[in-house]
């Protein structure tokens, strides 16, 4: 982890390694010091603290959270005492996506001796995931802590003088999705509306709104984004997320007219330089996201986390990738 300037005011703690739960936090250096998400796991949340403590003194007293997956908001009960932002959405949300116990599950089934071989029989994907997340995290103790303030289209700060615009964008990649604008500065923390160098991972909400979101962003004219996953770009990177999805978008439509499979589609397909992103085989989620779309289903038709990482574990096999999430 590391943590890097963007602006007079702006930093971003980068999580290099850019697998899954790896995200990016944000710090604004104004007002009463604002976090903006919270990492995966204490440890994690306690790296960023000692970082930021190089530029603040004490804990901050105000965070926001970008939207409402476990690597955005579980570190949140660091921060006790803090006003925590988020949008009108989130409570329900992260008891619906975010329980810890979900995971502390599936993490203790990959380390007993039986129920390893089982999920080895049963749900490959879920046993690789989960072997993948204990070389670098541990959600025990992990509660969830909600926000306090919660707001529906937009919300702004004023930090000594210095306009904070936080903006509602989805469901575009989640239900909760906000970016938020410091335009004085030229920043945008984009939470996981922008993927860069890695494969994205959508999963309520519509391609529609997804290149909307990624408009606006352009629309902000932005010097620096910092992305929920991968290292900070400027708008080159929003518009190369862009084509990405664009480009998925299209051909999985080509292979959902010949009849196709998402998982038989996401194995065939050629995705040219986009391979060298992090964890290429993720890009099944995005293929079964469009399927979902062409077969007319609701943009939160909810899915089964097991049988996912096994279809992207079985799009790595079949595409010769090492086993990553
Ligand atoms: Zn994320």
């Amino acid at each position: 982890m590391n943590m890097q300037q963007v602006s007079d005011n702006c930093f971003a703690v980068m999580n290099e390694k850019n697998r899954v739960c790896d995200a990016n936090s944000g710090f604004i250096n104004l007002g009463s010091g604002v976090v903006i998400d919270t990492q995966s796991d204490l440890a994690y949340a306690h790296q960023m603290v000692e970082l930021l403590s190089k530029i603040w003194k004490g804990m901050p007293k105000r965070v926001i959270n970008t939207h409402e997956d476990a690597d955005h908001v579980w570190g949140n009960q660091l921060f006790e005492g803090a006003e925590i932002i988020a949008h009108r959405s989130m409570p329900e949300r992260m008891r619906h996506v975010a329980d810890p116990r979900e995971t502390q599950k599936l993490l203790k089934s990959a380390n007993g001796f039986l129920s390893r071989l089982l999920l080895k029989v049963i749900h490959p994907g879920a046993l690789a995931i989960a072997q993948q997340l204990q070389q670098d995290y541990d959600f025990d103790g992990i509660k969830l802590v909600f926000p306090t303030t919660l707001f529906d289209e937009q919300y702004v700060l004023d930090l000594d003088g210095t306009e904070v615009q936080l903006i509602y964008v989805g469901p575009c990649h989640q239900v909760g999705d906000i970016i938020v604008h410091v335009p004085g500065e030229g920043v945008v923390f984009a939470g996981d509306v922008i993927f860069h160098k890695c494969t994205p991972m959508g999963w309520v909400g519509t391609y529609k709104k997804w290149f909307e979101s990624l408009d606006l962003i352009i629309s902000l004219d932005p010097k620096v984004i910092v992305p929920g996953h991968g290292p900070v770009c400027g708008v080159e990177g929003v518009k190369e997320m862009k084509e990405y999805l664009e480009y998925l978008y299209e051909d999985t439509q080509r292979f959902f007219n010949q009849g196709l499979t998402s998982l038989a589609a996401a194995k065939r397909m050629d995705i040219g330089p986009y391979s060298e992103w992090r964890g290429p085989a993720r890009l099944y989620l995005n293929v079964e996201r469009a399927y979902r779309e062409f077969r007319n289903e609701p943009e939160d038709a909810p899915w089964n986390s097991a049988k996912c990482f096994d279809s992207i574990y079985e799009v790595a096999n079949a595409r010769g990738l090492e086993i990553e999430f």
